[in-house]
């Protein structure tokens, strides 16, 4: 009998090790994809071309692209790194971000114990809020990247996923501080009018309000501590940057480096970066 019970248990072991696998491999998949959206969106959104309904093409011959040429990390090998109809050289950065995206989606899923041995409710839903977070962070780290620029319309997208998330933490009672989320909508209002009155006179996009509708993004999706943490990082890194640079060039008098020290830090861009390093490393110790 006793032989029976341990074939029984390492037959149920051994099942459950491969499902978890088989899932694993699954969020890895998804989080290539969302990977591949990214890249679309970043190359996309700036030049006010449709994300959804616009088949996918070569930026460069207008070649569409099949089926088997949109597989994430796979056609990207297949294709030899260029496009079939024009022999134009796909960047590595798309194939990295689709790894990344991926690895990242796996690293959140294990912090947040999701296994087949106990589906948890409540850290699956945190999972797809996750999700929908650094949809929001990703392609506004991605376009700052390019362009040093905070894409509204992204930001918008992130202020709604917040408002989604308090409202579901008020539902669940998670947290009874209420007035901390009602602080929070109202700090969006306050910073959503600002921006707006400033684009009405200015007619130019300002920087620093969206970065600091961004980080009350942040604040809500990824807790008060990661944000400070990955803002304190971010400041740290500039001011090493910057002082590095006034040194290089004080030595170096004759060969002055001039390089445009805004260009040089993309706030959102390295705060997107930080925070998601901070994230993961978080719920590891939380979770
Ligand atoms: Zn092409």
């Amino acid at each position: 009998m006793l032989y029976a019970y341990a074939f029984i248990s390492k037959y149920d072991i051994e099942r459950k090790i491969i499902m978890n696998v088989f899932l694993y491999i699954i969020i890895f998949i998804m989080g290539t994809l969302f990977g591949s959206f990214y890249s679309l969106a970043v190359y996309r959104i700036p030049k006010k071309i449709d994300i959804i309904h616009k088949h996918s093409f070569c930026p460069n011959c207008g070649h569409k692209l099949k089926f088997w040429e949109l597989i994430p990390v796979l056609s990207y090998v297949f294709l030899g790194a260029k496009c079939k109809k024009c022999n134009t050289k796909i960047r590595p950065r798309y194939f990295i971000l689709e790894i990344l995206s991926g690895c990242t989606f796996v690293l959140i899923a294990y912090c947040l114990k999701i296994n087949t041995y106990n589906l948890n409710l409540s850290n699956i839903i945190r999972f797809a809020f996750i999700i929908l977070y650094l949809v929001c962070i990703f392609i506004i780290a991605g376009i700052d990247k390019d362009e040093r620029k905070i894409e509204k319309s992204v930001l918008y997208y992130g202020i709604m996923v917040s408002c989604m998330y308090i409202i579901y933490l008020c539902i669940m009672g998670h947290n009874t501080s209420i007035y901390r989320y009602v602080m929070y909508l109202v700090t969006f209002i306050i910073l959503l009018i600002i921006d707006t009155e400033y684009q009405i006179r200015t007619a130019k996009q300002n920087y620093l309000i969206e970065t600091l509708i961004l980080i009350l993004v942040m604040i809500v999706n990824s807790t008060e501590f990661v944000s400070i943490a990955s803002i304190f990082v971010v400041l740290v890194s500039i001011l090493l940057t910057r002082t590095i640079y006034y040194l290089k060039n004080s030595l170096n008098k004759h060969k002055k480096e001039h390089k445009d020290l805004n260009q040089l830090h993309k706030f959102a861009y390295l705060l997107t970066i930080a925070n998601v390093i901070i994230l993961i490393g978080q719920m590891r110790v939380y979770y």
